[in-house]
């Protein structure tokens, strides 16, 4: 699926479009992908971000991205949420 989609800083699933293969899950060389149901407590606050990108009116746009069929389609947003925006640079 081509459901990863490409923000400014971070990447963002869309959890509709995923079809929770978890490929991608295994190849992350930095581990920064775990299923839904697995999300621990102290970071569903990044779970339900990472859906708000897509449901939202992100900065600079008019209407919510939603679901456009692949982050190929739509191509890079550019943009993060709030939240991921005012997080520090490490
Ligand atoms: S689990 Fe990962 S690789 Fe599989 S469809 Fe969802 S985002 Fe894509």
């Amino acid at each position: 699926m081509d459901c990863i989609y490409e923000g400014d800083r971070k990447m963002y699933i869309n959890p509709t479009e995923c079809i929770d293969c978890g490929a991608c899950e295994s190849v992350c060389p930095v581990d920064a992908i775990t299923a839904d149901r697995r999300t621990p407590p102290e970071r569903m606050e990044h779970l339900h971000d990472n859906r708000a990108f897509f449901e939202t009116i992100l900065p600079g746009r008019s209407v919510p991205i939603g679901n456009p069929g692949g982050a190929a389609v739509l191509g890079r947003v550019g943009v993060d949420t709030p939240l991921v925006s005012a997080l520090e640079e490490s």
